[in-house]
């Protein structure tokens, strides 16, 4: 049983102002694994003055400084893997296969690649007389998901101090023990006091003051689309920048070729991972009406074959990560059956065998793009197929839909695929499995405004400011 009751302020571990702790409950056993505090707006002022303190001389530092203290971070998060990927199982329900590989390992790349980007990073340009430069913005609050705790935590702290930056993090409540183990990385790490400060709690409370507060200059969240909108509404007095990572319906599109039926498994398979909580997963998979047969054999052999138990068993997924999110799964399946969706995998209720902890069958609907079942996030292990007559319609289909987060191509023909991968209206598009740190991620509509990863990332964090007449 974990104790998290203290938050990290201006260097140290403190105790609330007001005493208030709710209970962390593993998602597989449906028992408490642990206890935090949640925060009161009294423990958001020491945060946010804590960083407000630190930011005149924090945002002076050198390069070089910001580089050494990015590269004991890497020391320090080295030792404590293990740490983390064991409550990251816990807290959410990752296998532990999982979570202690892509988990721990996107934060730790995220790490590495602030590191690189900041040794080649220019922070001044010259433009004949004028020089440009990017100067970080201030203090931010940055409030996080869960479904990703250490990618969506470490892709904001991460270049955040490597530009200069202070913060007050607010992790989310079904992903607190992760956050703390980050926090006491920083802090073994030697992270100067103020710079980096975290205060659990509730969105609405803690959430809310960092984003109404006149100090805080920007506010990178990561989440929702509802909570989003409510962040730029309450952060408008003030008028700080807000950078929104949104939700997504992402559409994979698989060409017509003789791959096809690998494909389809391989995108099957792919919506399972992480019990389909990520917000780029591809969640409507478009493939060829003329060969429709032969998908859905190959998409109902995929999923019937994905393992599901205990994250510490050998299993390929977990359960989802609450007893809430069980229940909008549930609904969303009983609404695509009841909307005419027809079930060739999965459906509703636990898998067979499993009477305990909040496992959800993986699911998959033959559909079309305007049920609800493809329109709206479903944030679970639930796949809609739906079917094209040609590259038009398939781009047609993608692209209709309030989201554009992700997309997804896998085809052999790489001028189609290439041209297909142009017209579709989202912020990222893995062409055939690829992956790269350094690229910008972030969604067009409703899946947000900003970019994260590499240097994309560095510049949500950076002002810019023009000095002209400068001597040359
Ligand atoms: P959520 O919006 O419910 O919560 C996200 C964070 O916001 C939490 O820390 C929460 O406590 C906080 N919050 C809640 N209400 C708030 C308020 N009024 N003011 C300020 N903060 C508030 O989302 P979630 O359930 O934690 O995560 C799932 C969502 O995140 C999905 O929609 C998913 O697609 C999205 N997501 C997007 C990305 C991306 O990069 N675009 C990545 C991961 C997850």
């Amino acid at each position: 049983m974990r104790e998290y009751l203290k938050f990290y302020i201006d260097g140290h571990w403190v105790d609330p102002v007001e005493p208030h702790a709710a209970e962390v409950i593993n998602p597989a056993t449906e028992e408490v694994t642990g206890r935090i505090s949640l925060g009161s707006p009294a423990d958001v002022e020491e945060a946010v003055a804590a960083a407000c303190k630190a930011f005149s001389s924090w945002s002076q530092t050198s390069k070089a400084e910001r580089l050494d203290l990015l590269k004991s971070i890497q020391t320090e998060y080295a030792k404590r893997q293990a740490d983390l990927g064991e409550a990251i199982t816990e807290e959410m329900g990752a296998p532990a296969s999982l979570a202690n590989g892509f988990h721990v390992g996107l934060g730790a790349g995220h790490l590495q690649t602030a590191i690189e980007v900041l040794e080649r990073f220019e922070f001044e340009e010259v433009r004949g007389a004028t020089v440009i430069r990017h100067e970080p913005i201030g203090v931010c609050g940055l409030i996080t998901p869960w479904n990703w705790p250490m990618n969506q935590t470490c892709v904001k702290v991460f270049p955040a101090l490597a530009t200069g930056c202070t913060m007050i993090l607010k992790p989310p409540q079904l992903a607190a023990l992760s956050a703390h183990i980050l926090a006491e990385i920083l802090d073994a790490a030697g992270v100067p006091a103020g710079v980096f400060n975290m205060v659990q709690g509730s969105g609405s409370v803690i959430g809310t003051v960092l984003s109404k507060h006149q100090d805080v200059d920007m506010i990178s969240f990561t989440g929702s689309e509802p909570v989003g909108v409510q962040i730029q509404k309450d952060a408008a007095e003030t008028v700080k920048r807000v950078g929104l990572e949104l939700g997504g319906k992402s559409a994979w599109i698989v060409l017509d070729d003789e791959k096809l039926a690998e494909h389809v498994t391989g995108a099957t398979a792919g919506m399972m991972g992480n019990s389909g909580q990520t917000c780029s997963a591809g969640s409507r998979l478009l493939v060829p009406n003329s060969r429709m047969a032969e998908v859905i054999e190959a998409a109902t052999a995929a999923a019937n074959g994905v393992t599901v138990g205990d994250p510490n068993g050998n299993f390929a997924m977990g359960p989802v990560v609450s007893k809430g999110q069980y229940n909008i799964i549930q609904d969303y399946i009983q609404k695509g059956l009841d909307e005419g969706a027809k079930l060739i995998a999965g459906g509703l209720g636990r898998p067979e065998g499993l009477d305990k902890g909040w496992y959800v069958k993986p699911t998959v609907f033959v559909g079309t793009n305007d049920m609800v079942i493809a329109r709206e996030e479903i944030f679970g292990p639930v796949l809609v197929i739906i079917g094209y007559d040609d590259a038009d319609q398939a781009v047609g289909i993608a692209n209709e839909s309030n989201f554009g987060l992700g997309g997804y191509i896998s085809g052999t023909d790489l001028d189609l695929v290439r041209s297909v991968a142009r017209r579709m209206r989202t912020g990222a598009i893995w062409i055939n499995g690829g992956f790269d740190f350094h690229a910008p991620f972030g969604g067009y509509k409703r899946s947000g405004n900003g970019r994260e990863w590499g240097d994309y990332g560095f510049r949500e964090y950076l002002e810019v400011k023009s000095m002209m007449g400068f001597p040359v």
